[in-house]
């Protein structure tokens, strides 16, 4: 359950001599689905055409089998897309194909560039333009299409990728070959998969890989290109220098929790979070309640490290998804409604410890809470199992701007006081980088330190005190 953050969509890609790759692809988007739900497309080459589909939609409303059995192929890329620049219409949907003489390109972008201005100016582009658009533009540039060897492709990402700043997990394709990419943080994740009856497949999680049958074989690195070709695997790199950082926002909320980053289980490092909030912020409380989805293991955690019993106290309707139906004004006064509601039972005359994963503009949460007291909470305890939200992101996830995050404009008292909560616990830095196990993270929007130079003059630092 989130109000925000946003996140910047789920790559896939298949190459697989034996088979046709377009049910492979629409079942590996159906499990990145919660990593972007505005527009689902996939491509497909059978080495000689590229086809593409795509539209404004869930991977189920966008694909049914006439179109998947339209789409012919062993290789192909797949994309659902949460848009973080560029706004929500049919042409910013994914895969981006673009036709160089012979060569036939289409791209998958994960993440968020930081130098859109600067590259739109050096290809001559409207800086309106996504950065994705950008990136096949400077990708496209790059194309010889007479080479013989025809890996232009390769060549041309090889010589494009360092132009890119920022973030992005990319699946590239053109008629005979599937490239995947990482920037040389690794900001969004990226992983390569085997499948048994014989192919490779790249997914942004591997709970993607799961799903398939793939068996997950290793990271794509930050800052590694590998193109995937009937000639097998090739690794290679672009990148003088790198200096991982994964979003460590894939560890608190992206990420699914049967996916693994690092080699670790999502599920278990979350716990591992609750379970160091207990100990930095216990609580005398009589039950510990997730916000679900993505509380849950969190809360979990809490409730076994400080001995309070866990229950589910709130209920999530696991199909509102995005409606593309407006709700009613009466509906949307009942805000909060929609998406979770509460079982008295569980909550009515106790001392409740209230587990989220993140509060970011905070509205959402006051409604929460507002929630639980109203089904006879005698108290709320809320704890987060991650650091105040205070700077914005530049590398793909929606965060807009510094006014509209509730910890960069109050001090932690105050953030309570207009939750309206009893007391208030934010894990801190430390204990979410240990629990993680893991080390190499972007932690920018907790800490202010961003790894890539950005924009100060932006107007996502502007913080006017709005309350
Ligand atoms: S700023 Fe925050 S959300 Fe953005 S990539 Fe870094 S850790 Fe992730």
């Amino acid at each position: 359950m989130k109000s925000a953050p946003g996140e910047a969509c789920g790559v896939f890609g298949v190459y697989a001599p034996s088979q046709r790759v377009s049910p492979l692809i629409y079942f590996g988007l159906f499990a990145l689905q919660h990593r972007g739900q505005e527009s689902a497309g996939i491509a497909t080459s059978d080495g000689r055409t590229v086809t593409v589909y795509k539209d404004l939609g869930l991977v189920a409303q966008v694909f049914d089998e006439a179109k998947i059995a339209g789409l012919d192929g062993h290789l192909g890329i797949g994309h659902t897309r949460y848009s973080t620049t560029g706004s929500t219409h049919w042409t910013n949907a994914q895969p981006i194909h673009r036709q160089v003489g012979t060569t036939s390109v289409a791209l998958a972008h994960n993440g968020n560039l930081t130098n859109t201005r600067q590259l739109a100016h050096e290809l001559g582009s409207g800086v309106e333009t996504s950065d994705s658009a950008l990136m096949v533009e400077a990708i496209a540039r790059r194309i010889d299409d007479e080479r013989s060897d025809e890996r232009g492709l390769e060549k041309a990402m090889f010589e494009a990728l360092p132009t890119f700043e920022g973030a992005f997990s990319l699946v590239v394709m053109d008629q005979g070959r599937v490239i995947g990419a990482r920037d040389p943080h690794g900001f969004r994740p990226l992983c390569l998969g085997e499948l048994p009856e014989g192919g490779w497949v790249l997914a942004s999680e591997t709970a993607a890989l799961d799903l398939v049958g793939a068996t997950f074989r290793r990271d794509v690195e930050p800052g590694e290109m590998v193109v995937i070709d009937a000639t097998g695997v090739r690794s290679l790199r672009p990148f003088e220098s790198t200096d991982p950082r994964l979003c460590i926002f894939e560890y608190v909320y992206f990420a699914r929790p049967d996916s693994r980053l690092h080699g670790q289980s999502v599920h278990a490092a979350r716990r591992r979070m609750g379970a160091t909030l207990a100990e930095e912020h216990p609580a005398d409380a009589d039950v510990v309640v997730p916000v679900p989805e993505s509380g849950i293991p969190a809360a979990q955690g809490y409730s076994a490290a400080s001995g309070i019993p866990y229950a589910d106290g709130l209920v999530k309707n696991r199909y509102v998804g995005r409606t593309f139906i407006e709700p009613s004004q009466s509906m949307r006064d009942r805000g909060i409604r929609i998406k979770l509601n509460p079982i008295p039972e569980t909550l009515a005359g106790k001392r409740v410890v209230l587990v989220d994963d993140s509060i970011v503009r905070g509205s959402t949460t006051r409604q929460l809470v507002e929630m639980v007291r109203s089904a006879g909470a005698a108290e709320v305890h809320l704890r987060v199992s991650s650091p105040p939200y205070r700077w914005p992101c530049f590398y793909g996830m929606d965060t807009s701007d510094r006014s509209t995050l509730i910890a960069a404009r109050m001090e932690i008292d105050e953030i309570r006081r207009h939750l309206g909560a009893d007391s208030l616990g934010y894990l801190s830095l430390p204990g979410l980088l240990a629990a993680t196990e893991a080390d190499g993270f972007c932690t920018a929007c907790l800490s202010g330190e961003y790894p890539t130079p950005v924009d100060i003059s932006s107007s996502k630092f502007v913080l006017e005190r709005t309350t």
